[in-house]
């Protein structure tokens, strides 16, 4: 069958058609979706758009897959995913201007996601083989307890925009190791990073039916009728918790495993015996990586009375130096936003804090150019009530807010339905600890601005999330644990 190919800007060929059963098919319907690149609103590609019967087409395929890829060995499987992740470096520049061009992020941070994306492979094909069950002894004497871990079953992979590849390879490479089958529905926004890496997995030796890759400009319908059928037995979704809240009532109907990984609201605490200069290192990582598109963003900036003022000035000097521009230039360092709907929501976010007291001390508008630009902002005397410090910003805004003392600090951050990352910054690492403990969320950065590492268990409490990906936690969420009782 024909493989509709796009070339893009810089040369870089995707597929753009379905990907079912190992093969390339143009969608039944003629319909095809529209990928723009965020840096000048342009028409990059057109993808399929894939029907309700083609999602089960892909659920026929990765059924049909399932019992063969179940029974190959741990080892043939790690080798699979080992080549993979070798296939993701060999690519890396031209997957990362891919992802450049889709999702507009920086250069820059386009590569650091592929380099991080396909360790996911890699530390995969490494846990592949340690898929330990355990024996022991009843309490009782009466009998043995085996413990083994299956494949949990076919599993629809939903992922976001901002993180294209790493988020689709952090739950390909648990779902393959653990011997299951997938179907990756990607943001109609960022398609083609998911295509191409279709095409890297088809080459590293995936078999047909094993990996299905979707587009669609229907995401409820599609994700329906695939959670209706009862060969699915699991969802990892990656997403916003407002659309994870839907997905959690429809898995219900199956009661299908799942996996959330849902929005964030994070706060950065530096408390003043912190060494500013490492706290404004950590602040423009925490914030700034992908323009400050990330659920792990620093959304809160808490700083401690005595430094706020130093803290406050050298941030909005950092900020305000920034090169913005079209994501695919070396020059970088601030990408557009996704699409116009991202820059709306960010100018009002600005605004509503202005209008109640917030002072701007550098940025505070958009920029007046094609593409969807809003320049790097930062705000002081934020009002407790100003919405950004309740909803994810997702743009390049930081809004510092005074405290004074710990308990305060801690009641500040935990004042929130979600929990999925913190960063403190002390200089006393038994303060440090302590605030740690006692802040609710999945994951701290003491004393560092990034939390994001394949062999450490990523994810979040309260509302932002159900499950880990990551370290051995993520092969288990695509495992079951099957008990047998016997005696010998
Ligand atoms: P989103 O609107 O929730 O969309 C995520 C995915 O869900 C997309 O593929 C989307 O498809 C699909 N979708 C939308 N409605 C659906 C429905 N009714 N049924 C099934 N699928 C549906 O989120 P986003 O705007 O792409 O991503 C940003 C959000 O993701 C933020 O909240 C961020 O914090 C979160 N996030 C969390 C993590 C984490 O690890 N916790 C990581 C990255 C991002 P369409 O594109 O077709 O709408």
């Amino acid at each position: 069958m024909r493989t509709e190919m796009s070339t893009l800007a810089l040369g870089i060929e995707v597929p753009t058609d379905l990907f079912i059963g190992g093969q390339w098919r143009a969608p039944a319907s003629g319909r095809r979706i529209d990928v723009i690149n965020p840096s000048n609103e342009e028409v990059l590609a057109t993808v399929a758009d894939a029907s309700v019967e083609e999602a089960m087409q892909a659920v026929d395929a990765a059924a049909a897959a399932a019992p063969g890829w179940a029974a190959t060995s741990p080892r043939a499987r790690a080798d699979i995913l080992r080549r993979a992740y070798e296939l993701m470096v060999r690519d890396a520049d031209s997957l990362a201007r891919l992802i450049s061009l889709e999702n507009g992020k920086a250069l820059a941070d386009a590569r650091g996601e592929v380099a991080y994306a396909a360790e996911f492979f890699r530390w995969f094909a490494e846990e592949a083989v340690r898929i330990n069950g355990d024996i022991s002894i009843a309490p009782s004497g009466a009998s043995r307890i085996i413990v083994q871990y299956q494949p949990v079953g076919i599993a629809l992979l939903i992922t976001p925009w901002n993180f294209p590849a790493a988020m689709a390879t952090r739950k390909i490479g648990p779902a393959l190791a653990a011997g299951c089958t997938c179907i990756l529905k990607p943001a109609t926004e960022t398609p083609l990073t998911a295509y191409a890496l279709a095409n890297l997995l088809a080459e590293a030796g995936v078999p047909a039916g094993v990996v299905n890759v979707l587009t669609t400009s229907s995401a409820g319908k599609f994700a329906n009728a695939i959670l209706d059928d009862a060969r699915v037995r699991k969802l990892s979704f990656t997403g916003s918790t407002e659309v994870g809240r839907v997905l959690l009532r429809k898995a219900a109907d199956s009661v299908v495993n799942c996996s959330m990984e849902l929005g964030g609201n994070a706060p950065f605490i530096v408390f003043d015996d912190a060494s500013i200069d490492a706290a404004i290192e950590g602040a423009m990582l925490a914030k700034m990586r992908n323009g400050g598109e990330a659920c792990t963003a620093a959304n809160r900036i808490y700083v401690q009375r005595g430094i706020a003022d130093e803290f406050s000035q050298r941030l909005a000097q950092r900020m305000g130096a920034l090169t913005v521009g079209d994501g695919c230039l070396d020059t970088t360092q601030c990408g557009p936003l996704v699409n116009a709907g991202a820059v709306a929501k960010v100018a009002s976010l600005v605004d509503d804090a202005v209008a109640k007291g917030a002072r701007v001390l550098t940025g505070g508008e958009r920029l007046d150019r094609n593409g969807y630009f809003y320049q790097p902002t930062v705000l002081v005397d934020v009002a407790p009530n100003a919405d950004l410090l309740h909803e994810e910003i997702f743009g390049p805004v930081a809004p510092i807010v005074i405290f004074d003392d710990e308990d305060e600090v801690i009641a500040l951050a935990n004042a929130t339905e979600y929990g999925l990352v913190a960063y403190v910054y002390t200089g006393d690492l038994a303060r440090g600890l302590r605030v740690s403990e006692r802040i609710e969320s999945g994951m701290i950065a003491l004393n560092r601005g990034i939390v994001s590492d394949p062999a450490a268990p990523f994810g979040g409490v309260k509302q932002s999330g159900l499950g880990r990906e990551g370290a051995h936690h993520g092969l288990l969420e695509f495992s079951e644990a099957k008990y047998i009782s016997t005696q010998w």
